[in-house]
C-alpha cells in the first residue's frame, strides 16, 4: 500500500527502467500502471465512445455548396403543405393488387429470365403499401417489416458516401424495344423519388436519424446533372433550354422524357422540401414543376390517350389515368389552374374509369 500511494510522486519525472531484482521498483512499476490505466480511462474513453458512435451511425452526407441547377429555368410557384391524405393515396390503391414472393432475405423479389432480382421500383411500391396499411391500422408488426426491408435495399444500393442509388441489377427492353436496352445496373429518378417518399414518411413516423440521413443522400442525386459519361447514376439532366428533367429511365443520355416518371419524382421531392425546408429543396421542385408546366400540352393527345413518353410517344390507358391524378396533385400543391386545367383537357380527351 505504502508503495502504491508513494507512486504518483515517484513517477512524475517518468518511468524508469524496472528492476526485477527491486521490489520497490516492481511496486513502482505497479502503481505507474494503475496511474496510467487511470489516465487512459479518463483521457481515452470518451473518444473511444466517440468513436464508437461514429462506427454507428450512418455517416451524414456532405453539405450542398451554393445553389443548385444555377443554369435551370426556375419559374415562381406557391407550395402548399398538404397532409398525406389530401393527395392521391396511389399506395393505398397498389393494396389488395401485389401479391409478392420473398427470397431468404425477407425482400420481395421478382424474377427475370429465370434469376431472382430485388426489384428498385416493385419493392417501394410494396413498402409504401405496407406502411399505408402498418398506419390505418396501427400495425407496428407491418411497420418493422417495411424497416428492415428499407435497411436490406440501403445496404445493397450503390453509393459514394454522399449519395444514394438503387439500382436494377437486371437489363430491360425499354417498351420492348431491342434498340432501346436499358444495360446494368442502370437507375431511375422514379425509384429514387419514390424511395425518398419513403425515407421521409418512416423518417416521420419514427424519428429515426438514419432515415433522414439516408433521404438527404438520396435527394443528392437529384442535384447532379452531369452527363451519365460523367456520372453513371445521374437520374436527371437539364435540356438545351434549360428545362430540368428527373428521368425515369435516363437511357445514358436518350432521353424518354417520361411524364407519370417525373411526376412520381416529383412527390417524392415535394414531401422531402415540406420535411427540410430549404432553397435548394425548393428550387428543385420548382424547376421540376416548371418543366411541367412547359411540357404537359406536349404529353397531350388532343382526343386521344395521352403519351406515356415523348421519346416514343407510346400511348397507354393506365398511365392516362394516372397523368391525370398527377397533374390534378400538382394543382392541389401549387393551386396553379394550369394544372387542373390540364388535368381536366387530358380527362376530356380520354377517360375509362
Ligand atoms: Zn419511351
Amino acid at each position: 500500500m505504502t508503495g502504491r500511494s508513494s507512486g504518483p510522486n515517484r513517477w512524475r519525472g517518468g518511468p524508469r527502467e524496472a528492476n526485477p531484482e527491486d521490489p520497490s521498483s516492481r511496486v513502482g512499476w505497479t502503481a505507474a500502471i494503475d496511474l496510467y490505466k487511470l489516465w487512459a480511462m479518463r483521457s481515452l474513453a470518451p473518444i473511444l465512445v466517440l468513436v464508437l458512435m461514429g462506427c454507428a451511425a450512418e455517416p451524414v452526407a456532405p453539405a450542398l455548396t451554393g445553389p443548385v441547377l444555377p443554369t435551370a429555368q426556375v419559374d415562381s410557384f406557391a407550395v402548399y403543405h398538404l397532409q398525406r391524405y389530401e393527395m392521391w393515396d396511389w399506395s393505398s390503391a397498389l393494396q389488395g393488387v401485389t401479391p409478392y414472393s420473398v427470397d431468404a432475405t425477407g425482400l420481395p423479389v421478382d424474377t427475370i429470365d429465370g434469376v431472382l432480382y430485388h426489384h428498385p421500383i416493385h419493392i417501394v411500391h410494396i413498402a409504401l403499401a405496407t406502411l399505408s396499411n402498418s398506419q390505418v391500422h396501427g400495425d407496428t408488426a407491418l411497420l418493422h417489416l417495411v424497416e428492415r426491408w428499407t435497411s436490406q435495399m440501403v445496404q445493397e444500393a450503390d453509393t459514394d458516401g454522399a449519395t444514394i442509388s438503387f439500382p436494377y441489377r437486371f437489363g430491360f427492353d425499354l417498351h420492348g424495344y431491342a434498340s432501346e436496352h436499358m444495360s446494368a445496373p442502370w437507375y431511375s429518378g422514379m425509384a429514387q423519388g419514390q424511395w425518398l417518399e419513403l425515407l421521409v414518411r418512416l423518417y416521420q413516423i419514427t424519428g429515426d436519424a438514419r432515415y433522414r440521413v439516408w433521404a438527404d443522400k438520396v435527394f443528392h442525386t437529384f442535384t447532379d446533372v452531369r452527363p451519365s459519361t460523367q456520372n453513371p447514376r445521374t437520374v436527371a439532366h437539364i435540356d438545351s433550354d434549360g428545362y430540368y428533367w428527373v428521368d425515369e429511365y435516363p437511357n445514358r443520355g436518350r432521353y424518354d422524357l417520361t411524364f407519370n416518371g417525373f411526376m412520381f419524382a416529383l412527390r417524392g421531392l415535394y414531401e422531402y422540401d415540406q420535411l427540410v425546408h430549404t432553397a435548394n429543396t425548393r428550387r428543385i421542385l420548382l424547376a421540376g414543376l416548371t418543366t411541367i408546366k412547359r411540357y404537359a400540352p406536349s404529353f397531350r393527345v388532343i382526343g386521344g390517350i395521352s403519351y406515356y413518353c415523348l421519346r416514343h410517344k407510346v400511348q397507354s390507358a393506365k398511365y392516362h389515368t394516372i397523368h391525370i391524378l398527377q397533374l390534378h396533385d400538382l394543382y392541389k400543391v401549387t393551386r396553379d389552374p394550369f394544372f387542373e386545367d390540364m388535368a381536366n383537357a387530358f380527362k376530356a380527351d380520354y377517360w375509362a374509369p
